[in-house]
């Protein structure tokens, strides 16, 4: 068991504009009980937002979530010695409708399933080793339940709001 892992939570606010983040997830059920997800790991959870640029691999992303996958004997794993970080790309939050709470907070959602649901992780790890030798249609669906997430949380901030 590697030495860091007797540390406390690490959820980490790296930019002073996360306070909006913070803000908005303690607004829905959703959003509160994914904030308390990333508090309660055991290894560190960096949330920044990006003001300009996009994911080079999916421009299209609003956040993505990136893990460090090692390998031990001849195994893959997620390395979370290493934590586990999330971006929020505020260009592209921005263009699909505004950089409003309810995006930031439905975005932010998702991307914390990714970086806490074990089942979730083990399923990305599933596919980043077989995607070469398997066909698509194989691979574990991993985009379901953040999806769900992110839906119930705009669901909780349209209920509150009336609609934006
Ligand atoms: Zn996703």
């Amino acid at each position: 068991m590697p030495a860091n892992r007797d540390k406390m939570s690490k959820y980490q606010i790296t930019n002073p504009n996360n306070s909006i983040v913070r803000d908005c997830k303690s607004r829905t059920t959703e959003g509160e009980e994914q904030f308390n997800a990333m508090q309660k790991v055991d290894y560190n959870i960096q949330l920044i937002i990006q003001e300009t640029g996009v994911d080079k691999e999916n421009p299209d992303a609003r956040g993505t979530c990136t893990y460090t996958i090692a390998e031990r004997n001849g195994k893959k794993f997620i390395d979370l010695s290493k934590g586990v970080k999330i971006t929020l790309y505020k260009e592209v939050i921005t263009k699909d409708g505004g950089w409003t709470e309810t995006n930031i907070g439905s975005t932010g959602t998702h991307e914390s399933v990714h970086a806490t649901d074990k089942e979730n992780m083990n399923d990305v790890l599933y596919n980043a080793t077989m995607q070469d030798k398997l066909s698509p249609e194989l691979l574990k669906d991993v985009e379901s339940v953040p999806k769900d997430k992110a839906k119930a949380y705009r669901a909780g901030m349209y209920f509150q709001t009336g609609g934006e």
